[in-house]
Formats: C-alpha cells, structure tokens, sequence
C-alpha cells in the first residue's frame, strides 16, 4: 500500500501528460503484472481512441508498434464505457472520470484483476490524473493560444492608435486647410466689398456730377442776369445808399459768388477732362500749390512748412488732378485751424515703390465716429461744407491707381497721405 501510495502521488505530481501516461502505465505494471500493457487515449471530438505509450518487459519478442497497431484495433471493436476481454490474454480497461471517458489501459493478462480498493483506486486516480494533466495541458494550450491573441489584439490596437494618429493629422492640416480658405474668403469678400464701394462711390460722384452739370446749365443764365442786375444796382446807389443797404448788398453778391464757385467745384469734378499721364515731380507740385495758395494762407495765419524728400522717384499722371487733392487737403487742413491758424506741414517720401505725400496739421482732429466716412460723397460737418473734397481726392488717387488715408487723433491734429506707385514709364491711359 505504501509503495502504490507512492506510485499514485508520483503520478498527481507529473509534470504534463506524457509524463503522466508514462507513470500511469509503470503503477499498472507493478499492480497487475502483464506480459504487456498499452495505455489509449479517447478523443472526445473525433469520437475514437488515439494511440498512447506503451510497456513491454525489455526481453519481450514482440516490437511495440505492432502491439499498439493490434490493441488499437481490438479496443475500437469493444465498447469504450466497459471493462471486458475482448479476446483471450486481452485485457480492456476503460479510464473514466465522473465527467467523461479519457481513455483505457489494454494489457496482456492471464486472468482478469480482482475487483480490489487498490485497483479501483489505481483506476481512478489513473483516470483523474490523465483527465487533469490533459485538461492542464489544453488549459495551456488555450492559454498560449489568449496569449497570442492578446499580442495579436495589442498589435491591432497599435495600428489603429497609429491610424488614429494619421487621421488626427489629417484632421489638423484640414482644420489648418479651412482656416487658412476661410481666411482666403474673408479676404476677398473684403476685397469685394471694398470694390463695391468704390463702384457706389463713384456711381454717387457721377450723378452728383451729373445733377450739377445740369443745375449749372439751367442756373447759369438766370444767375449771370441777378449778378449784372446786382452789379446796376450797387453802381446806382453807390453814393446813396445807406450803410445798411450797402453791407446787404455785399452779402448778397458773396452769397452770390458762394453758389457760382460751389456749382464750379460739383463741374470740376464730373467734367470728363483730358487725363493725362505724364510724369510727375510730386516735390514739384508741393512747390506750385505753395505759390497758389501763398495768399490764402497769410490771410488765415497759416505756416506751410515743407519737407521734401530728395531724390523722389516719379510717378505719372495728371499734375492739375493731384494738384486738386493737395489743395483740397491743404484747404481743409486751414479750416480745421481756423480762426487762430496754425502749421500745416506738406512732406513727401517714398520707399522705393510708392511716393508719398502727406498733409498734416495740428488742428482739432476727427472724431471718431466720423472717421469712417470721411470719403464720403457729401459727408460734410462743416456748416457751409459740401462734403465733396475728400470724396473727389480719393477718385483722383484711385484713377492713379493710388489710395488715400486719413490719420487723426482728437485734439493733436490730422494727417492725411496719398501714396501713388512709383513709375519709370507713362503710358497714356
Ligand atoms: P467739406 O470740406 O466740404 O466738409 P470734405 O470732403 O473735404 O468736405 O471733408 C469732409 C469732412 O472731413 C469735413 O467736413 C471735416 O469734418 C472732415 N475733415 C477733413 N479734413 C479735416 C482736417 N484736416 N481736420 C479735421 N477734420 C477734417
């Protein structure tokens, strides 16, 4: 008992299966000595014994692949549930756990083994510890097989981490992408809407011109007779008329003078001149505009200083056109000073591919609310203004394909800068 207490604990401690078959067999060979002994393994799925180890005494004539091929044979025959001897000096003993069948021990017996506690022990513990290490062994299996999975579900999930990173990118450099068209659209929609203004600001001057032209024609004749008429009437009461009559007859032939220069603005402006292209000397022009309106500014306590570039590249275009806009801005820059005056400085400069020209003062400058529309057909805050100088000058500068700014800060005073590209070659436009 004590050595089969042995065998059989030996057995429980084998390492895998083979090891076990192989210690199941020697513990049956010490309990039942047989001429021979086969152990069969039954598989469950295929539903028929598969060949397992064998014992034969070392001076046995038989070879073993020829015992297992016949025990093979005679144990399919038999029923796999019962113990029996399928033929003589054949003995079949099937191994089954309380689960299922595992197998059976075939061996070669002179007589059946006695129905002992230790041989239904041996069977048992035969039939529990193959049924275990085989068990333990497909536990491997499907572990190894987990195991590999696992590595296989880890490598997807890198890949798709790594595709989930490409698409992040993609998704930023489409993210970058629309901002960057989103930009592009605002762009242009500025630009379209900058152009619409234009259209509607020249589209405004031209009727402006228009009407005025009109006006000029029908109230030209009417407004020469009152003139005349007027001059008769102050010759006739030149000596006798009152202080009173003579000062309302002044007013009258001011206000007069007033609605003529007015009506000659509105044509300077619509009146189709001849555009010329030529090439201009903007420091030129500063000088011909300072002789202009010497007497104006003294009159008004005016200082024109000027600084003028050296060496000022040339532009082209219409002298008597940019002449107007200085003026324009020269003149405006006088009214803001008024009554006290002031300095008005008149500078040119260029940065190699526009000549600028800038017109400064140091009056009261531009509330800001009015910034905005500063170019402005008829935007005017001046009581006997007629909001036309700023909107005319910024035609004339895009007509040279140039622009005009103002830059003003409250109670410092106001800059205003025309810039027009600079030119080696006019061609009449
Ligand atoms: P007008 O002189 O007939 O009003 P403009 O188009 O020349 O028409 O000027 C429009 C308005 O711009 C003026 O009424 C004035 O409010 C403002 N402005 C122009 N130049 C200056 C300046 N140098 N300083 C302050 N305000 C200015």
């Amino acid at each position: 008992m004590d050595e089969l207490a042995l065998t059989l604990a030996n057995l429980f401690c084998a390492a895998d299966a083979d090891q076990a078959a192989a210690r199941t067999l020697l513990a049956w060979a010490q309990l039942t000595q047989p001429h021979w002994a086969c152990l069969l393994f039954w598989d469950a799925e295929l539903g028929r014994y598969i060949i397992g180890d064998t014992w034969l005494p070392a001076m046995s004539s038989m070879d073993a692949p020829t015992l297992r091929r016949h025990v093979l044979k005679v144990a399919q025959q038999h029923d796999p549930a019962t113990a029996g001897t399928p033929e003589p000096g054949f003995f079949y003993q099937p191994l089954n756990t309380p689960d299922q069948h595992v197998g059976a021990l075939c061996a070669g017996l002179d007589q059946v083994p006695a129905a002992t506690d230790e041989y239904g022990l041996l069977v048992n513990c035969t039939a529990r510890a193959l049924y275990t290490s085989t068990r333990l062994e497909q536990a491997d299996q499907v572990q190894q097989q987990l195991e590999a999975e696992r590595a296989r579900l880890e490598q997807l999930l890198q890949a798709v981490e790594q595709q989930q990173r490409t698409i992040d990118q993609l998704l930023l450099a489409e993210r970058q992408l629309s901002a960057s068209l989103e930009a592009k659209v605002e762009e242009r929609t500025a630009a379209l809407h900058a152009a619409q203004a234009r259209l509607i600001q020249s589209e405004k001057l031209a009727v402006i011109g228009q009407l005025a032209s009109s006006l000029a024609h029908e109230l030209n004749n009417p407004l020469q007779a009152i003139q005349s008429g007027l001059g008769l009437i102050m010759s006739e009461v030149d000596s006798k008329g009152s202080p009173r009559m003579h000062a309302d007859l002044s007013t009258i032939q001011q206000e007069l003078e007033r609605i003529e220069s007015i009506f000659h603005q509105m044509l300077d402006f619509y009146r189709p001149v001849s555009f010329e292209f030529v090439p201009l000397d903007l420091n030129a022009i500063c000088e011909g505009v300072r002789v202009l309106l010497r007497k104006r500014l003294q009159e008004t306590h005016i200082t024109l200083v000027l600084e003028l570039a050296a060496n000022l590249p040339l532009t082209c275009g219409d002298s008597n056109q940019i002449k107007q806009i200085l003026i324009n801005l020269i003149l405006n820059a006088d009214e803001a000073l008024a009554p006290d005056g002031g300095t008005i400085a008149l500078r040119t400069t260029s940065d190699g591919q526009t000549v600028c020209l800038s017109v400064s003062d140091d009056g009261p400058g531009i509330d800001p609310q009015h910034q905005a529309r500063l170019f402005e057909p008829l935007f005017t805050t001046k009581t006997r203004g007629l909001g036309l100088g700023l909107a005319i000058s910024q035609e004339i500068a895009q007509r040279h394909d140039g622009s005009i700014t103002a830059h003003s800060t409250p109670d410092q005073g106001t800059t205003f800068t025309v810039r027009l590209p600079v030119r080696r070659h006019c061609h009449d436009e």
